[in-house]
Formats: structure tokens, sequence, C-alpha cells
């Protein structure tokens, strides 16, 4: 505070906000209420729900970050800060990890490939991608620092060197990385390790009990669910189930399904699968404890599972009983100039029905033996059908799963009901939202999609000409961030106005990342969506923004 005194007469000139970390927000607002000076409402309003990742995930220790000057910045993608020595492949870092070496790993991209590489380094760079890139996202659900898309970097993967501000990076040079601020910084900067502190139960049950916003969480698997109910997730809004077939056994199966060249070669593998995936949506409901869970069916574009590596494509030519000729020539035929418009999402169903029918009868199995176990839980799985357009996608789609569950729900002879829903993602759900939702029991927006395709830019791309955008102020943030309330928002509306009066039972949700943004998560609420969905480590983050939109906009 500034203030004079003139003529006895006091004069407050200004007052500035007291910068306070996260723990001391946290402990001066309840400290407040517990003296009557301020009410559990505002106490939640005081708190900025981004600080809350600093009490989530690793920071730099402070001391020693003021003394570094950044090398190179790219997007803060997942946050927390990382140091250790640079990794070039997800097998090094495995490796090294293994022999008790701190690593990063630095990529040009990543792929679902490179998932347990990602997993054993303390954080993950990359040259390229923006916020809803592999990287970003997969990282994101780890609760591991990733810096994605600093174009600045000259790579040279297969030398195991890159080039930053003029210096030379090797394998085994220090490295530090921001993935709040994007910053990236040469040689070690200590970290210190994330302390959920004791105001932050209270703080987050004043939240519970102001939002009227539910909260659920984007998990793959068992691990990311468990955390996320830790966390006060209420259901799981998107299980991406391209995401579970990352491990070596599973990927050869998945791989001998999109090289199939029959129906009857596709059931084969499909049949190695179902065990699978049965287990893993088992776990997730055991996780789940009865609570919401979405599963989405299988939305990946295709190219980026096949093997890359010549081991693993004469593997899956012995696998198959193919040459490693035919499989190159099928994986060349798989390759697409524009992946993401690509073949994939409802349309993966479409030209395979046998995967969505294997999906359905995973989930409604599952689902069938964790209620035989626990009678008690709500047990209705949702299935969502991903990047529908057109409301005769939808029909085609749901018939095999209808046709599917009712006979497996038959075969059991049990009860069970079910819900059939869609992402919308694509602007044409969104404009004619009144079709789609006479075949949706719910529909969630995957804005990460939506905002791709309602903007035209790549969502791996954009991040190389953003930079250029906010320097000539045409665009204040990444769209792939905080959500475009203005156009991307009006296609939400657009689709809530649409559907609601076709089906009033329509619940409706988003899942793209937007659904930890905590400005998004207001215009969600404002807009009247049911839940929001995000990564586990964003979950009090929009439990608390949730709040703060309920308590701000009372009466609006
Ligand atoms: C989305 O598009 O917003 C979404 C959640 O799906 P994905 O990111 O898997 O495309
Ligand atoms: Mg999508």
């Amino acid at each position: 505070m500034e203030f004079t005194v003139e003529n006895e007469k006091l004069y407050m000139l200004q007052t500035r906000n007291g910068k306070r970390t996260a723990q001391a927000a946290l402990k001066i607002a309840c400290d407040l209420v517990d003296e009557g000076m301020r009410t559990e409402e505002e106490a939640v309003a005081m708190i900025d729900p981004r600080n809350l990742d600093t009490l989530l995930h690793p920071q730099f220790d402070a001391a020693a970050l003021k003394s570094a000057t950044p090398a190179g910045k790219g997007l803060g993608a997942s946050p927390g800060a990382a140091c250790g020595k640079i990794v070039f492949s997800a097998d090094d870092a495995v490796a090294w990890a293994e022999k008790g070496e701190k690593v990063v790993l630095v990529r040009l991209e990543t792929s679902p490939e490179d998932i347990t590489g990602m997993k054993a380094a303390q954080g993950i760079l990359t040259v390229r991608g923006g916020m809803t890139s592999h990287a970003a996202v997969v990282a994101r659900g780890m609760g591991t620092c990733c810096v994605s898309g600093c174009g600045d970097i000259a790579m040279d993967e297969e030398n195991k060197k890159f080039t930053l501000a003029g210096k030379e990076y090797h394998e085994g040079d220090p490295i530090s990385i921001d993935g709040t601020t994007g910053n990236i910084y040469d040689g070690l900067i200590p970290t210190v390790d994330a302390t959920i502190a004791g105001e932050f139960g209270r703080i987050m049950a004043w939240a519970d009990k102001y939002r009227t916003l539910k909260v659920r969480t984007n998990a793959d698997t068992p691990a990311d669910a468990k955390k996320a109910r830790e966390l006060g997730a209420e259901g799981i809004g998107l299980c991406r189930t391209e995401h579970m077939f990352f491990e070596e056994d599973r990927i050869a199966a998945f791989r001998e399904m999109i090289c199939a060249d029959t129906v009857e070669e596709r059931e084969a593998a499909l049949a190695k699968i179902l065990p699978y995936q049965q287990g893993d949506f088992e776990k997730l409901y055991e996780a789940l404890e009865g609570n919401p869970v979405t599963i989405r069916f299988l939305d990946p574009p295709l190219h980026e599972f096949v093997p890359t590596e010549e081991e693993d494509i004469k593997k899956l030519a012995d696998a198959q009983g193919k040459s490693v000729e035919d499989i190159k020539a099928l994986i060349d035929s798989l390759h697409e100039f524009n992946p993401m418009m690509g073949h994939r999402g409802c349309r993966l169903a479409v030209t395979y029905p046998e995967i969505a029918k294997m999906q359905t009868s995973a989930v409604i199995r599952a689902a069938i033996n964790v209620k035989k176990a626990h009678a008690d839980w709500d047990m209705k799985p949702e299935i969502m059908i991903p990047l529908i357009g057109d409301i005769k996608e939808l029909k085609y789609v749901k018939k095999v799963v209808v046709e599917t569950a009712d006979a497996e729900i038959a075969a059991a002879g049990v009860e069970l009901e079910y819900e059939v829903g869609t992402m919308i993602e694509i602007p044409r759900a969104a404009l004619t939202a009144d079709e789609i939702a006479t075949e949706a029991d719910f529909f969630c927006f995957g804005t990460n999609d939506l905002t791709q395709m309602t903007f035209g830019f790549s969502r791996d791309d954009a991040g190389k000409f953003l930079e250029a955008y906010y320097d000539a102020k045409i665009f204040e943030n990444d769209p792939f961030a905080k959500l475009d309330q203005t156009g991307v928002g009006k296609l939400m509306e657009t689709a809530i106005k649409l559907g609601k009066p076709v089906n009033p039972n329509l619940h409706i949700g988003i899942c793209g990342e937007h659904g930890g943004d905590p400005s998004s998560v207001e215009f969600c609420h404002k807009i009247g969506l049911d839940y929001v969905s995000c990564s586990p480590f964003r979950v009090p983050i929009a439990r608390l923004a949730a709040a703060q939109a309920a308590i701000n906009n009372v009466g609006k």
C-alpha cells in the first residue's frame, strides 16, 4: 500500500495485490475465513486456480532460478519443472533411467511408440507440436513436465545432437525445462518436489460446495484414473482407447489388426485385443467405484501405430505370414497427406465395423463383470463415438453398437443400461446438432478438433506461426489452450441450443484440453454444460474454476 497523510487526512495512493505463493494464498484465504473477515465464497474466489499447478508439480528452486537465463523457449505444454541429461530416443530414456540417471527426452515430436520413454523421463522437450499435440496431451495426463514446439531447435536426431541459441547439445548434456513458462535452460537447475499443503483440502471442499459444474477426468489407464479420483474427479469424461495399446504385446496385436487384409484376419487380431480392452475397462470401472465412465471408441491416425523400425516390420510380417515387402506396401498405403482429417474416428468404425463390435463387447462384458461384484454401483457405460459430422454416420455406428451390446446383455441374462453418445468436434456436427441429438444420449465437445477445424489450423503445426499472431496482436492467446469463445464457443452454444429441445435428457460435457483451463471452465459453466473433463492433474484447477464461475455468476 502507498499512502500519504496531509492535513490530518489519510489518502490511499495505490494498492497492489500482495504477491504470494500458492501455499501462502491458501493459508491467507483460510485464515481470513477463520478470523471472520471473509466468507467461504470470497476465500474461494481469492485463489488463482492456475497457481495450484505449483502445488501439484515439481518447481525449480527459486534461488537457483534467479541466476539462470533461458537459452530458448517453446510452449509451456505440461506444467512443472524438470532437469536431467539429454536423451534422444524413448529406448535411451528407459535404459538411462534404469541406470538411475535423470533424463529429459528431446524429440522432433512424439508418437505412441515413445510412451515408455516419456514415462521414464523427468521432462519432455519437442521441436514440433502445439498445446494439443501427442506430447502435450500425453505428458499432461502423466503429470510430466513438457515443453513442446520449440522451433528454434535445429535437430539432428540421427547423430543425437541439436543446436539451440548457437550452442550444440549432445546426448548426456544437462538441460532444464519449465513446462509452465516454456523456458529452456542450459545446465541443471535443481527442482523441489510438489507438496499439497494442509489448507488445500479445505479450499477444495469449499469449492465443491459452491460449484454446480461436475468435474470428470480424461484418463486411459487405471493408474491415471486413481490419481484423478484422489484429486477429486467425479467420473471419466474421456478414455482414449487408442492410448491403451502402447505396451509391446498389445501394439503387436494392434498392428496385426491394422495390417489385416480380410475381415477374417482382422477379426482374428481383434480377438487378441478384446481381452486387453475388457480387462482395462474392468480396472477403470473399479477405480471409478460406480461413477460415470465414458469410453471413446478408437480414434487413431492409423499410420501412427504402424512399425517404423525394420526389426518390428519383420516381426509383423512373420506374425501375419506375409513378406516384408507386403507389409511395407501396406504401410505406404496407410500414408495420408493430412492424417488429422483422414481415416480416423468414426470413419474407422464405418470401414471396419468389426472394430466397433469388439469394443462394444469389451465395454459391456467389463461392466457386467464389475456389476456382479458391486451390485450397489450404478453401472451405466457411456460409449462415445468420435468425429461424427453427419447423423447418418452416428446411426450407422450406433446400430453396430446397439446390436452387439443388446446381444451381449441378453447372452449374459442380466440387466444393464448403457448410453451411446457422440463427440461434437466437427463444425458440421455442431451446426446439425438438432439432427444428431435425436440419436445421441450425450454430447461431449472435443474442442481440440473443434478448434482445429473451426480455425482451419493444424493442432500440431499452429505453434509455428502463432507467435507472429501474438506479435501482430491478432491473437492474445493460443486458441488450443484457451477456448475461443467468440467462434468455437458460438458453435458450442449453437449445438446446445439445437440439441437440448430435441432431446431434453441429453447430457453435455467437454473433454478437449480446454476443460482444465480456468477461463474456458467459466464459459462452460455459463453456457450450461453438465461437466468438464480434463487431465488428472488439472482436476483441482477445474474444481476451483468451476466454483469461482458459480460464485461470480450468481444472479447474472
Ligand atoms: C478433442 O478433439 O478435443 C478430443 C478430446 O479428442 P482428441 O484430442 O483425442 O482428438
Ligand atoms: Mg478429437
